[in-house]
């Protein structure tokens, strides 16, 4: 056994104690709500402990919670990673649904139990381990190593961007890991590389002065929910092809990239399980994954008109809207796709109605190269641990936290050591041990291999 190895197992036990005392710290985060004692209690109790494995490190104030900063410099090597992760929680509620207190760590079976084990605290002591364990063996680290955590992100997610827009040089780093997530399977080496961007819109029709009675007026007005629901109906073909003209001109081909996986990775049985669904709808030619992470969606939100709660009333409803949101894939631009929308709409709207297009949210979708070295590092360090090949998944959604942290570095990688039925935000939240400890392992590796690579 290395040196490393043998100083992880002799310490594997001291270790899960301190991670109970940390994760026994009810750093619950919430909206609006800023500088809760529980959550400085958290930080200060980071602080003490970057200090005590030979980091340097301090709270950073900002007007909302603060950040802790941990910083490791090695003068001989000008490569630096930074580390993410947030050290504030999920509510516990409801409680009574907890098999063991959710801030009393609780160890069975090989799981540890315990609210933000898994999201994330668990994985960002992990990686102190990791590298303190380099630290402690070779006496150094081999490169410049950076930590930021956020006391807010469950919450409120302001206190990173107004620190990078004051002072992101601080920050600088030639890559960016995110210690949270989760393997698309178990055991199965998990890199996250994609995000799909987003496009959320509000469509209003207006077709009358005033609701009307449908008995006196029926058949004579353009009815304003049957004219949404024409327009939608309109959108996609039988094959589930979006038909919005130009839509898909800036698509790139998920084909390219061998295989795609989804951060919701199931097979076709599984999928109908979580879901309830009575099959798939997948846009013709495309796998489960491809549709779920790799191509883009049009999805109606919600519709709004006339008596469609409550009481039925006999009614032309004079005006009707939906909430539509799009997913986009990399080459897509948000305004680009906003602008095709409003002319493909305002093209089949009907001349007697009055039509309104807001945009109401967007985001621009991320794919994050793995052909650099920094990411062949990551992939041969997890190939060590799990003796097989790491998958490269993206997510369906957009992640806030990854816009913020690519302007530290394009380089955004979240390595995942949780599993989907880890319970996040929801009562019981674990973590298996062992993925725990090759979490710890994992950073190790990691770190020395950084050291023996030329990266710049
Ligand atoms: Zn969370």
């Amino acid at each position: 056994m290395d040196k490393i190895s043998k100083f992880i197992s002799q310490n594997k036990k001291r270790w899960l104690l301190q991670l109970s005392e940390y994760l026994n710290i009810p750093s619950i985060s919430a909206p609006g709500i800023f500088g809760n004692k529980d959550i400085l209690e958290a930080a200060n109790w980071l602080v003490g402990h970057f200090k005590k494995i030979g980091f340097k490190s301090k709270l950073i104030k900002t007007p909302y919670d603060p950040l802790v900063y941990a910083e490791y410099k090695n003068p001989e090597n000008n490569f630096t990673l930074l580390i993410y992760c947030h050290t504030d929680v999920q509510p516990a509620d409801p409680l009574e649904l907890w098999n063991t207190p959710p801030f009393k760590t609780t160890i069975k079976n090989g799981k540890i139990f315990a609210r933000g084990v898994s999201d994330s605290k668990g994985h960002l002591f992990a990686y102190i381990k990791g590298i303190e364990s380099v630290l402690k063996t070779e006496g150094k680290l081999p490169v410049n190593i950076k930590f930021i955590i956020d006391c807010d992100e469950e919450a409120n997610e302001l206190s990173l961007p107004w620190f990078l827009n004051k002072n992101s040089k601080k920050l600088k780093a030639n890559a960016v890991l995110v210690s949270a997530g989760a393997m698309v399977t178990k055991n199965t080496p998990s890199i996250c590389h994609g995000y799909r961007g987003l496009l959320a819109t509000e469509i209003k029709i207006k077709t009358l002065k005033q609701n009307l009675h449908s008995g006196s007026f029926g058949g004579a007005v353009l009815n304003s929910a049957e004219h949404l629901s024409k327009l939608i109906a309109q959108f996609r073909d039988k094959n589930g092809r979006i038909l919005i003209p130009g839509f898909y001109e800036n698509v790139l081909s998920v084909r390219k990239s061998k295989k795609v996986y989804a951060g919701v990775h199931c097979g076709k049985k599984d999928f109908l399980k979580i879901t309830g669904a009575k099959n798939s709808v997948c846009e013709k030619n495309f796998s489960l994954d491809e549709c779920l992470a790799g191509r883009p969606t049009f999805e109606v939100n919600g519709i709004k008109s006339g008596s469609a709660d409550g009481v039925f009333q006999y009614i032309i409803p004079a005006q009707a809207s939906a909430k539509i949101s799009l997913r986009l894939v990399p080459d897509q631009k948000p305004d680009d796709i906003f602008e095709k929308l409003k002319k493909f709409v305002q093209k089949i709207t009907s001349k007697e109605a009055r039509i309104e297009i807001k945009k109401i949210d967007w985001a621009r979708p991320i794919l994050i190269s793995k052909k650099s070295n920094f990411a062949k590092i990551l992939e041969e360090s997890l190939e060590e641990i799990f003796n097989k090949k790491a998958v490269w998944y993206r997510e369906g959604g957009a992640v806030p936290i990854i816009y913020n942290l690519q302007r530290i570095s394009k380089e955004v990688f979240m390595v995942g050591f949780g599993l989907p039925d880890d319970n996040i935000h929801a009562p019981n939240e674990k973590l298996n041990a062992a993925d725990f400890y090759k979490e710890i392992k994992f950073s190790s590796i990691l770190i020395k291999r950084l050291g023996g690579t030329k990266l710049n």
